[in-house]
């Protein structure tokens, strides 16, 4: 199984390592031929800032294969920035957090959720606990890393709520798309790249 990681921003090689560690290929993807040159099982867009690795993904000219590849169903996996990049809409005035970064209003629409970005505040803008995450072999306690996270604040009917805390959205599946607005690669926990794969062997079945 082959896994494209965007390696623009963030904690791309410890996703790598854990895809690794699972049995999985990884490869990190720094410009357009690294994605374009191969057929991709799999990708990984990690946490960073999401207006950075926006402009960085239009400069290199990644931004449309990688919508094209999604928009045809190639399995995803984002982390808190990616989770961003992935969300149909972004809730642009945050009273916590008075944030005037211009952005796009979508990258990748392909996560029916409306999201808020860097929605803790100054208090809990970085902080870890352990909470329950939803595998399909049921429900296990997992450590979440978030480190100046969005909050998922609306979902549509088709998306499937998979860990919640503060009775925040904080990771969700909907079809092939998976993301966290936590930082799963920065602990020792595989559960969520576990899922991650089960989910794209699951996508091919659904496919074939
Ligand atoms: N605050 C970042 C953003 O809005 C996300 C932070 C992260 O990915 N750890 O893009």
């Amino acid at each position: 199984m082959k896994i494209a990681v965007l390696a623009l921003q963030g904690a791309f090689a410890e996703h790598a390592r854990a895809l690794e560690l699972l049995g999985a290929e990884a490869y990190e993807i720094r410009q357009l031929k690294d994605f374009t040159t191969q057929k991709w099982d799999g990708l990984v867009i990690p946490g960073g800032e999401s207006t950075v690795m926006g402009k960085l993904l239009d400069d290199l000219g990644l931004s449309e294969p990688i919508a094209d590849a999604l928009r045809d169903g190639l399995p995803v996996l984002g982390t808190c920035a990616g989770l961003i990049l992935l969300s149909k809409s972004i809730l642009r005035h945050n009273q916590a957090l008075a944030d005037t970064v211009s952005q796009k209003e979508y990258y990748f629409p392909v996560l029916d959720a409306t999201v808020q970005r860097n929605a803790y505040g100054r208090q809990l803008g970085s902080f870890q606990v352990v909470e329950k995450f939803r595998t399909t072999k049921g429900e296990v306690p997992i450590p979440m890393v978030f480190i100046r996270g969005p909050i998922i604040a609306e979902v549509g009917a088709s998306v499937e709520i998979l860990a919640r805390v503060y009775d925040r959205v904080v990771a969700v599946r909907q079809g092939a798309v998976m993301a966290t607005a936590f930082h799963p690669e920065l602990t020792d926990n595989l559960t969520v790249h576990q899922e991650f794969i089960a989910n794209i062997k699951q996508h091919h079945q659904v496919n074939k």
